[in-house]
């Protein structure tokens, strides 16, 4: 192994055994594990690093789990598109990347979503220790029907009368049972005394200090070039270059930052990149192909003065989340009699724009077959890629099918007398194809444009993350999921990361 220099973040020249291109959900578990298994390793991120949870420089929005964060993003869109608003497509530029900014909200998808990968090593069987191993790390729990607040607890009373099945006391379990089929309950989380446990907590933290970690917060990855021997990774601080010079270089920048360093360093389509200005150095089509994410539509009411007195008093007495409840449920055109909708109430304090004044309920399909698409559109790393997600493009309709089933479940929930008395009535929601494109946004679940695979024409990496024909580079993220699970995708990807690691220590690591 190399022994690198005593680098400060402010060195232009670092080499090291290993370098990790992004320090988010999957970045920091790849960096630590490597870390405590003796391996001399670099964390390259463009957030910046709030330290250690102890040293309290954490900001407290990003801190505070009660809803979604909105600082420390990247700033992603669509651009403009015929008919209606933009997408945003938000993803986090931090230190613990979208774990620290996230919902929070922990699930593990069902068996058939890893066996139908057909990869050997992520059978559903192999991936059961690690799952359990990551829940406990990232401190899942469930909420209590005590801590319910006052909208969530009519959730579960209106999904009883509606004739859903529901087991508040083994519910939680199933949302991270790979096993469980469709119900209603209260949801698992990663929240630990309010605060959004995050991966830089749960895997950095404990190895800050006495390893061989360095981190480089604040720095741009821009490109790589790949050598037999080595791989060099060109960065930039504000203006200033840095280059970090590795045995293997792992990406984990996330499903829209680690094919677009893939492409800057000349690794994708040959057309695609020529057309960028880019010079093509590794035939592979697949990278940025095949995007993959739960489309999402929701119905709603306006609060009545009731909902409103409600909730106004949960906020006063302390921690109101907005999402509690979450229903799996089949919808008419499940090909495997297993699930395939989320249908989940939200409702912030009527304090916050979240929800503007109303409570939704959100319905996301959970196995859609549109895919979408990511390029980048020149060599400026300060330039965003052009993502086409391809919502409910799918040749058969299949996912504007299943999301109109979800919303009629939905509609039937908050018709149920313990949440229609508090909730303004309104006229019956637009079901059209028309409607829902116009409407549809995303459960910012995206996965697959570095997907794992045995063919090179149709996949980036294979088994072991290893790009194809460059085994010095390895993709440990959620883009390479060839499918996206049945699952909030948080937890899923620090089993990807965690699977990634362990693989790649032990052919890393040198006696001791
Ligand atoms: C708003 C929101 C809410 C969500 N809610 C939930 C939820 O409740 N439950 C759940 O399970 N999942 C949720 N998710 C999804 C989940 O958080 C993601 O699937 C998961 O975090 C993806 O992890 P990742 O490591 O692949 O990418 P990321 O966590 O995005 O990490 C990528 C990291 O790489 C860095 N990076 C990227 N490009 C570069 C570059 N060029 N140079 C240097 N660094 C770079 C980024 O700054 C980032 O830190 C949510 C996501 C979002 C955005």
């Amino acid at each position: 192994m190399s022994s690198g220099p005593a680098a400060s973040r402010d060195d232009p020249d670092v080499d090291t055994d290993v370098v990790v291109l992004g320090g988010g959900s999957a970045g920091a578990v790849v960096a630590a594990r490597l870390a405590e298994r003796g391996v001399d390793v670099v964390l390259v991120e463009a957030g910046p690093d709030y330290g250690p949870l102890s040293g309290g420089r954490w900001p407290a929005e990003i801190l505070g789990a009660a809803m979604l964060a909105t600082t420390h993003d990247w700033g992603y869109g669509s651009g403009p598109v015929p008919g209606r608003a933009p997408w945003t497509f938000e993803r986090a530029r931090i230190i613990g990347g979208c774990s620290a900014h996230n919902g929070a909200i922990a699930a593990v998808g069902h068996r058939s979503d890893y066996d139908a990968w057909g990869l050997p090593l992520w059978r559903t069987d192999v991936l059961r220790p690690t799952f359990a191993a990551v829940l406990d790390r990232m401190r899942v729990r469930t909420y209590t029907r005590q801590e319910a607040g006052p909208f969530h607890a009519r959730c579960l009373e209106a999904a009883v009368s509606a004739g859903w099945s529901v087991d508040t006391a083994t519910f939680a379990g199933d949302l991270c049972d790979l096993d469980a089929g469709d119900g209603f309950g209260l949801e698992s989380v990663n929240v630990a005394d309010g605060v959004r446990w995050n991966t830089a907590f749960a895997y950095l933290d404990p190895v800050r200090s006495g390893t061989g970690l360095r981190i480089l917060d604040e720095t741009l990855v821009d490109r790589l070039d790949v050598a037999p021997s080595h791989v060099v990774v060109h960065a930039r601080r504000g203006s200033a270059p840095v280059r970090v010079s590795a045995q293997t270089a792992v990406l984990a920048g996330g499903v829209y930052g680690t094919p677009a360093i893939l492409q800057r360093s000349g690794i994708g389509d040959p057309a695609d990149l020529r057309a960028a200005g880019i010079a093509p150095t590794h035939d592979l089509p697949a990278v940025g192909r095949h995007l993959h994410d739960h489309p999402m539509v929701n119905a709603g009411r306006a609060l009545g003065p009731a909902m409103r007195e409600w909730l106004d008093d949960a906020a006063r007495a302390g921690f109101v989340p907005e999402e509690q409840t979450l229903g799996k449920a089949r919808s008419s055109l499940s090909a495997d009699g297993v699930y395939d909708l989320h249908v989940f109430p939200v409702c912030a304090s009527t304090q916050t724009q979240l929800t503007q004044g109303r409570a939704l309920v959100e319905v996301a399909c959970m196995t859609p077959r549109s895919r979408g698409r990511l390029h980048v559109v020149g060599p400026d790393p300060l330039v965003a890629p052009r993502i086409d997600h391809g919502y409910l493009t799918d040749a058969d309709g299949h996912d504007l099918a299943v999301l109109r089933d979800g919303l009629r479940l939905a509609e039937t929930l908050l018709d149920q007398p313990a949440l229609s008395g508090a909730l303004v009535r309104e006229g019956p929601r637009d079901l059209g194809d028309a409607a829902l494109r116009r409407d549809v946004q995303h459960y910012y679940h995206p996965v697959g444009t570095a997907r794992m695979g045995t063919d090179p024409a149709t996949s980036v990496c294979d088994e072991r993350g290893r790009v194809h024909g460059l085994e010095r580079l390895v993709v440990a993220d959620a883009s390479v999921m060839p499918t996206v699970p049945r699952a909030n995708t948080n937890i899923p990807t620090i089993v990807v990361a965690e699977r990634i690691a362990t693989m790649l220590s032990a052919g890393l690591t040198a006696p001791s």
